[in-house]
Formats: structure tokens, sequence, C-alpha cells
């Protein structure tokens, strides 16, 4: 019986502990993306709200230097979900984009 009570024991504790773990990570996560995208306008669609006059018939454009050549990178990797592009000209940070 006693053993019982130690599994129920136990398991009650691993309740708050893994709500703590997750809320912690998950808020390391939001910081690290914060991090990431630091100095982007933010997503395509904001960044077309933004600045209207980049979106053109050849493709978007920069709202620095109007360059049509931008990059897109993967954030931590060449395959990354996470692209961040700025201008191939004048570097200015644009947009970031989630692929799936
Ligand atoms: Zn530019």
């Amino acid at each position: 019986m006693d053993y019982l009570n130690l599994i129920f024991g136990g398991a009650l504790l691993a309740i708050p502990v893994i709500f703590i773990m997750n809320l912690l990570i998950n808020r390391m996560t939001n910081m690290a993306f914060k991090d990431i995208t630091k100095g982007f306008v933010g997503e395509l669609d904001e960044y077309l709200t933004q600045h209207q006059s980049c979106k053109t018939e050849k493709g978007i454009k920069c709202f620095k230097c109007g360059s049509l050549s931008l990059k897109n990178l993967g954030a931590h990797s060449r395959h990354d979900t996470l692209r961040l592009v700025s201008c191939n000209s004048c570097s200015t940070k644009l947009f970031y984009n989630i692929t799936e």
C-alpha cells in the first residue's frame, strides 16, 4: 500500500513541475524568436501593409533602396522554416516568413 502512495505523491508532484518547465521553455522559445526577428518589419503581409509601394509586378522590393534583389536565409540553417528576408543591395532587414 505504501508504494501506491509514493506513486500517487510522485505524480502529484510532477504536475506542477511539468507545468513550470513548459512555461519556461515557452518563454525561452519566445525570447529567442524575438531576438532573431529583431529589426525586421514583421511577416510579409505586415511588411506590405507598411510599405505598400514595395509590392511590384516584378516582385517585392526593398523599402529603403528599392532593390528587387532580396536574400532569403534560414534563421539557423539553410533549411530552417523561419526565413529571414533582407535586401541584397543595402542589407536592410525587411521581413520574415515561416514556411511549413
Ligand atoms: Zn535595399
